[in-house]
């Protein structure tokens, strides 16, 4: 099994959900005039993600990133720091100019599977109970961003050793979700 850092929510430990908990405040990572962004609501869906989009901490392999009802999330402060990484992605990530953190990803195609869905990263939080991260997606990404293809074996190793499942796409209720949403689009889908 590999020992790499795979991100710091993941390596120290995964911090469980708490019943009850009602949402809380992602700060930046600037020490003064940080981006705070509100999200009311408790998260869905928390993972590792291994693309080459989503943020990461400095020297973590993968992103921890969940998502929230896109109503739920409110820029509080410093939102002029904010600007679109890529404007043509589907996901349109908000990231700080100045330290570089993505404070929330929005979808504005309203035909997409997951419209309606902000994706964030809890651990800009200080509140605990958000909900954990539960699996890996995008897992073979990660040699997109230099690690070499020999460690990927190990590395599927160490997450399924800390309860995380390694999917090389999305876990399969997800791909599920967006095959159904494509099938009713098309109109071939069908009731059991
Ligand atoms: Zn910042
Ligand atoms: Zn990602």
């Amino acid at each position: 099994m590999s020992n790499v850092k795979l991100h710091p929510s993941l390596d120290n430990g995964i911090q469980p959900a708490l019943q009850g908990f009602t949402g809380g405040l992602l700060r930046c990572h600037c020490a003064s005039d940080a981006v705070e962004v509100r999200v009311d609501s408790p998260t869905l869906h928390n993972h590792a993600c291994g693309c080459s989009k989503c943020w990461k901490p400095a020297g973590a392999k993968f992103a921890v990133i969940a998502v929230a009802p896109r109503d739920a999330v409110t820029v509080l402060s410093n939102g002029q720091k904010l600007k679109i990484v890529d404007e043509a992605a589907t996901i349109r990530r908000h990231a700080c100019t100045e330290c570089g953190v993505h404070m929330y990803g929005r979808i504005e195609n309203k035909g997409h599977p997951f419209y309606g869905l902000d994706f964030v990263h809890t651990e800009l939080s200080e509140e605990p109970g958000w909900s954990a991260p539960a699996f890996a997606a995008f897992v073979s990404s990660v040699i997109e961003t230099g690690t070499p293809p020999q460690q990927m074996a190990g590395i599927r190793q160490q997450l399924r050793g800390i309860g995380l499942e390694p999917y090389d796409c999305l876990a399969p209720e997800l791909m599920d979700a967006i095959s159904t949403h494509v099938a009713k689009q098309n109109g071939t889908y069908r009731e059991a």
